[in-house]
């Protein structure tokens, strides 16, 4: 029987549910709303895209391939405007046969007449409707912050658009920004401070709470990068002072924010990376579950309240791995979400095994991965540490809770014989490893071994534990992958990505 299926939003979660569909169901149709004007992007690099036009990174390219001409140049050095469209752009569509409307967001959701009414009066009927419309940028209400983002000298740096109006103002030689505040130190807003200092800015960090990135530190791990961020980045960070509000010079330009007791802290640029709100208003009016001050609420099938709506993505408030219903907006969960609804669209009954909350940031070239919660119970504390790692793990009867993890573990210190493993075996993860410190940001693998950890519920050793405490916890939580399956070793990538999750039909 063929459906007119539905999706609204047009992130991860709506490609991997495009592709599910299609895999069992080539004869319905799909049409995607999207509010924005573009096929499928990542917002991961948006960073490393904003700055792969500054004038230093631009130096820095040239450099590489001079040195080294047969190879293509890293992506730490910038990513290209097409990098950003993971999915391979507009293609994708006519391939999968989606109906994709661009610049043509929703308005409402109307569940009896089982149509979605965009903006622009135009209405979609749909059987199944997934959405996927992921989260906006949350404009503190602080006086004079919504005129500067009126005037285009105040931006989020969420979108491929806002990435692109903070390149043009700072492409702008009438403009020429010197100076950047920055409003939050999520992941975002470091991402946006790395790109204002690729540009060559002054830049100051504002953060009403203690720690930087704090859904991913403690107090230990905020200090070590605080100073990370002052020293090899250069910036300014303050952390514990809110912005106030900010104040114009008589032209209209930009004077600067009056941050917490501090003062005013002079700026021509600011970067509003102080939250995200879901847009669960889309649901406003509906028999559409949404929690309180949360996501639209989603069974182990990302099914909603109505059972021929699915919810998934950044919006979306599912069951994480020890059966908690949060939300959790990270890439792989929109991902495996986004999958998992459209299998259950064309009738598959495939179950979400359960979220997990784990990230990874490249800071200034310094990795950090945090995973699980340091809150939950845990009776034991495991901090390991040298010149170049510093981690703490969480534990409760020896299993990972949670975890901080910061740096990168060198070669010479990496204890691989603990492994016992063929020799080509052996060459091959070495390799592996050389290619991912020198090309996608070092260490980050670290938060995928992690990740493992935690999703396994894997019981670590006193001998893992002890590899840990010397700072090597990628030898020690290898040691523990291992332990679950020695013949699966050498496909770790595999394993540790979503498809590990095994949430493909079989
Ligand atoms: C700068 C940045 C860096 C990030 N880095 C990481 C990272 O390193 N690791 C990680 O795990 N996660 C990262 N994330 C988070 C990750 O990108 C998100 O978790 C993920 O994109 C969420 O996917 P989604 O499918 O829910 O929708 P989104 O990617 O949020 O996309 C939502 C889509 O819905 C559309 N939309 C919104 N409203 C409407 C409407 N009314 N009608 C129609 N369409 C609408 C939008 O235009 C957009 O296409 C990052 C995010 C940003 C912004």
């Amino acid at each position: 029987m063929t459906s007119k299926m539905l999706i609204i939003g047009n992130g991860p979660a709506t490609a991997e549910a495009i592709e599910a569909i299609r895999k069992f169901d080539d004869d319905s149709t799909i049409t995607v709303l999207n509010k924005e004007p573009w096929p499928a992007y990542s917002p991961c690099p948006l960073a490393l895209y904003g700055w792969n036009e500054s004038p230093q990174y631009q130096e820095a390219r040239k450099d590489w391939a001079e040195k080294h001409p047969d190879e293509r140049v890293p992506q730490m050095l910038g990513v290209p405007r097409e990098g950003l469209f993971w999915k391979g752009g507009m293609e994708f569509y006519t391939r999968h046969k989606v109906d994709l409307r661009l610049s043509t967001p929703a308005k409402s959701i109307d569940t009896e007449r089982k149509v979605v009414v965009a903006e622009n009066g135009e209405e979609f009927e749909w059987d199944k409707l997934l959405i996927a419309a992921g989260a906006t940028t949350f404009w503190v209400p602080i006086p004079g912050l919504a005129d500067a983002r009126d005037a285009g000298l105040a931006h989020a740096f969420k979108t491929i658009g806002d990435a692109d109006e903070v390149v043009a103002q700072l492409r702008d030689p009438d403009r020429a920004s010197k100076k950047a505040l920055v409003m939050g130190s999520g992941p975002i807003g470091i991402e946006a401070s790395e790109t204002l200092r690729g540009w060559g800015l002054d830049v100051t960090m504002v953060e009403l709470v203690d720690n930087v990135l704090p859904v991913m530190t403690d107090d230990d791990s905020s200090a070590i990068l605080k100073k990370h961020m002052e020293t090899h980045g250069g910036m300014r960070v303050i952390t514990g002072q809110g912005a106030k509000e900010v104040v114009f010079n008589d032209d209209g330009s930009l004077k600067g924010v009056v941050v917490g007791d501090l003062g005013l802290i002079e700026c021509d640029l600011i970067i509003n990376s102080a939250g995200q709100r879901p847009n669960t208003w889309l649901c406003d009016g509906t028999d559409i579950e949404v929690a309180e001050r949360g996501g639209i609420l989603v069974d182990r099938n990302m099914r909603t309240s109505n059972p021929d709506v699915f919810a998934a993505g950044d919006l979306s408030q599912f069951f994480d791995v020890v059966g908690l219903q949060r939300m959790i907006p990270l890439w792989p969960n929109a991902v495996v979400g986004g999958r998992i609804a459209g299998f259950n669209m064309t009738g598959k009954p495939v179950v979400n095994k359960g979220g997990i909350d784990a990230n990874a940031v490249n800071v200034f070239e310094l990795p950090i991965a945090a995973g699980g919660s340091p809150k939950a119970e845990h009776d034991e504390t495991l901090i390991g540490r040298n010149a170049n790692v510093w981690v703490k793990m969480y534990l409760l009867k020896n299993i990972v809770v949670g975890f901080t993890a910061i740096g990168t573990v060198r070669e010479e210190e990496m204890n691989l014989d603990a492994y016992n493993l063929p020799e080509d075996q052996l060459e091959e993860i070495k390799n592996a490893f050389a290619r991912s410190r020198d090309r996608e940001g070092a260490g980050l693998e670290g938060n995928g071994i992690f990740y493992t950890l935690l999703r396994r519920k894997q019981e670590l050793t006193e001998e893992m534990k002890d590899l840990i405490r010397l700072g090597d916890f990628r030898t020690g939580s290898f040691r523990a992958l291992f332990a679950i399956d020695q013949h699966d070793f050498v496909r770790l990538p595999e394993r540790i990505g979503v498809r590990g999750q095994e949430v493909y039909p079989r």
